[in-house]
């Protein structure tokens, strides 16, 4: 029998607590511990996850001595998009986990379907946001390739890995990481338990499976995505979008580098239209610079950019 206990979590960086404190101990930030009703799967109940076959988690664990280690064969996806491309290091490792964070509305899910679009490569693009019919219409305006596009609206993460698990695509995309709900846990979608333990079992996943996922994350009012300290460890890159809705131009550089070459920037310019890479920031940076008011989100451009 699954155990269920009580836990006090900060929502900003998911250290967790038996009772509530008022100042975070682990991030120092003040009054974000809430209660959250945990159930802990026993090892049992872990082996039966849908998606995982009679065989998986039964192969051996063994060392191999460091000499015999091949190094070099990674082979990254490249992807039709060059800016992202140059941002994650020369294309998408697989197996790896990249979170996309940013503003609502600010072209993340426009940019990942489009990318599911063009890309080379089969992509499982997963909604729990958007209904089939609004992401047909989203892909009509972008245009490009339907074929290699499988479109899933779901947020149940077993579910979602038994379809994975089935059509075996290059590539997944989750829209967005706080909509996912775990069957293994009892807790409240966006929550701190449910966001760790989703992203967790995206992890293993991929790790498992070696197809590399893409999670959007959104970023809440304090301008952090929910936990972000938490999603951080778990993910290997860590891509933030940043920019002005007014100007539909978003900065995307990674935050975490464990895969990727060490941080880069690329500007890309998004619209109803698609998302582009926008090859003149320092008009923007220019335009911008004359105003006073809400210059720390184009903080990321100027480095982008040339000096203006
Ligand atoms: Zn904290």
């Amino acid at each position: 029998m699954s155990k269920v206990k009580s836990i006090f979590a900060c929502t900003n960086c998911g250290a967790t607590s038996p009772k509530w404190v008022g100042k975070c101990p682990a991030c120092g930030k003040w009054n974000t511990f809430v209660e959250e009703l945990v159930t802990k799967p026993t090892a049992q109940e872990e082996k039966q996850r849908s998606w995982k076959g009679p065989q998986s988690g039964s192969h051996q664990a063994r060392a191999v001595p460091l000499n015999d280690v091949q190094t070099g064969n990674t082979q990254r996806i490249t992807t039709p998009d060059k800016e992202l491309n140059r941002v994650m290091g020369g294309g998408i490792v697989p197996g790896s986990i990249i979170l996309m964070g940013g503003q609502p509305g600010i072209g993340k899910s426009t940019l990942l379907l489009q990318l599911a679009l063009q890309i080379n490569a089969i992509t499982l693009y997963v909604s729990g946001e958007e209904s089939e019919e609004q992401i047909k219409m989203r892909a009509d305006r972008l245009g490009g390739s339907r074929s290699n596009c499988l479109v899933l609206t779901e947020t149940n993460t077993d579910k979602i890995l038994t379809v994975a698990q089935q059509t075996g695509p290059q590539l997944i995309v989750i829209d967005s990481i706080q909509t996912l709900s775990s069957p293994h846990i009892e807790s409240t979608p966006g929550s701190v338990s449910q966001v760790r333990e989703c992203a967790g079992e995206m992890q293993r996943f991929a790790k498992e499976t070696n197809i590399p996922i893409f999670l959007i994350g959104h970023i809440t009012k304090e301008g952090s995505i929910a936990g972000p300290k938490l999603l951080e460890h778990i993910v290997d890159t860590v891509l933030q979008f940043e920019g002005d809705q007014h100007y539909s131009i978003a900065s995307c550089a990674p935050s975490k580098t464990a895969l990727a070459q060490p941080m880069k920037w690329a500007s890309t310019r998004c619209s109803r239209a698609g998302c582009a890479r926008c090859l003149t920031p320092a008009s923007y940076c220019c335009r911008k610079k004359t105003k006073t008011s809400a210059a720390a989100p184009w903080r990321p451009l100027w480095k982008a950019c040339d000096p203006c």
